[in-house]
């Protein structure tokens, strides 16, 4: 055997590379030392390398990254354990949206990210409590403090990237949505960081909602069904202060979630040429079980509306990626990169998906994980005792 400190620690053989981030799709080899992509080559030496994972006719992809996730558990009734569903999901980095507030987000840090091998990374909520429980996060006017609010942004510069309200009717009570979107961009401001809206269940229109958004912030459930906040006007056309947003460098997140995503919009927005930026869970207690199940999922359900498998994991990996600011090193594999990788099956046959409101869908093809590898080591592969394999 190979001394590992001459070569390479892992070697993925003979897999498809997809790294749209790199621009490249092919048969290539990729080496790993140290925790990091040591080589992105056709033909590397087997014998060079202290293990070898056969990735024939498997893909293979940077470590999957899910924009909007609920992870603290036994704090927020969404909260779900991250290493139980993101190893074996192909997913390496998560963001917390806003379950913990500024009242509570040390909490998240300490008990959920530090204790965590998915690297997780948080928004805080404009509410102070965040989300422990289903509605009304805002109805006690006390819980929304922008100033307090940006500060906890501030205080915790490793893990919280900004800042997350949800703009559903009646989260405050009887005080307008309008006014809470105000105390959020000014908390946004104030610490110098994104916002991320959540525009589900809203009562107010986009037209109201977008134009006081920066450059950066994130509009969440972007494919949502519900009529006042939609991105499609009644002809089933992107409102034009969609496409504004978009021009001005606000960014567009799938959020699917148990209420907020729907194939009738999507596939009109697909074919109106408006692509979600990054397409992500709202994976939680709610959604796990039906109909989001994890991010290979989502992703396949994409395909099933026609993007190409270069878009769908572009939106999972760098787009994702650059949101968080981490693209120097996540969300691609060139050399030097962390050694976040997915390898990927695509399945073909016949497969059923569903949106919140119950529509089937049935697609040709199924994304489906058969290992992960984080900071350069197997995290998880299909098929280890105590795992279940799929025939
Ligand atoms: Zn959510």
């Amino acid at each position: 055997m190979t001394s590992a400190s001459e070569g390479y620690d892992l070697l993925l053989k003979g897999g498809t590379v997809i790294d749209p981030a790199n621009g490249r799709r092919s048969l290539l080899d990729v080496a790993v030392k140290g925790g990091r992509v040591a080589a992105v080559a056709r033909d590397l030496p087997v014998q060079d390398s202290a293990e070898v994972l056969d990735t024939s006719g498997l893909l293979v992809v940077p470590g999957l990254i899910d924009l909007h996730t609920h992870v603290y558990e036994g704090v927020s009734f969404l909260g779900i354990e991250a290493d139980d569903l993101c190893p074996r999901t192909g997913v390496t980095t998560v963001v917390d949206t806003g379950s913990a507030g500024w009242i509570n987000y040390r909490g998240l840090e300490r008990y959920v990210i530090e204790r965590s091998e998915t690297r997780i990374f948080g928004y805080v909520n404009l509410s102070g409590v965040g989300l422990p429980s289903r509605r009304g996060e805002l109805v006690h006017h006390d819980y929304l403090d922008a100033g307090e609010c940006a500060e906890c942004v501030l205080r915790h510069p490793e893990t919280a990237l900004g800042v997350k309200v949800r703009l559903y009717a009646g989260v405050a009570g009887r005080m307008d949505l309008r006014e809470v979107l105000k105390a959020s961009v000014e908390a946004a401001k104030e610490c110098g960081k994104p916002l991320m809206i959540h525009i589900s269940g809203s009562d107010v229109a986009l037209e109201d909602l977008l134009p006081p958004l920066r450059t950066g912030d994130v509009v969440t459930h972007c494919c949502h069904g519900t009529e006042a906040a939609s991105i499609l006007d009644g002809e089933g056309r992107i409102r034009p202060v969609v496409r504004d947003a978009r021009e001005r460098g606000i960014l567009f997140d799938v959020g699917h979630g148990v209420g907020s995503f729907a194939f009738r919009i999507a596939r009109r927005a697909v074919a109106e040429g408006f692509l979600p930026d990054t397409i992500s869970t709202d994976i939680h207690t709610l959604s796990i079980n039906y109909p989001v199940y994890d991010l290979p999922t989502t992703l396949s359900k994409f395909l099933g509306l026609g993007l190409s498998l270069d878009e769908v994991i572009e939106r999972a990996t760098i787009e994702p990626a650059r949101i968080i600011g981490i693209d120097s090193h996540l969300g691609h594999l060139g050399v030097g990169a962390t050694a976040d990788i997915a390898v990927l099956e695509l399945e073909e046959g016949r497969f059923s998906f569903f949106d919140v409101e119950h529509e089937k869908m049935d697609g040709p093809q199924r994304l489906v994980c058969r290992t992960t590898i984080k900071d350069g080591k197997v995290w998880w592969r299909a098929g280890e005792a105590g795992q279940t394999a799929e025939a």
